[in-house]
């Protein structure tokens, strides 16, 4: 399986990506404190972000085993 990826997740305000401390725990309705300007970040929208990024990923991973199936089909 080559699937294993890494959703990052991004400072909103600077695009860092967000470094969370070992073990902690964010919920819904948290704030995630960006280390590189210091703003906080809103739990629900990072998250929302994150996941979009991670279909967007999935699709095109998709979009690719689709292709190599379709090239094998026809090389028959
Ligand atoms: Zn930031």
């Amino acid at each position: 399986m080559d699937s294993e990826f890494e959703i990052t997740v991004l400072c909103l305000f600077c695009q860092v990506p967000l470094q969370a401390e070992e073990n902690s725990q964010f919920e819904s309705g948290d704030l995630i404190k960006c280390e590189s300007c210091g703003e906080q970040n809103d739990y629900d929208s990072v998250i929302e972000v994150a996941k979009e990024q991670g279909i967007d990923r999935v699709k095109s991973q998709v979009e690719g085993e689709l292709k190599k199936t379709m090239k094998n089909l026809f090389s028959v």
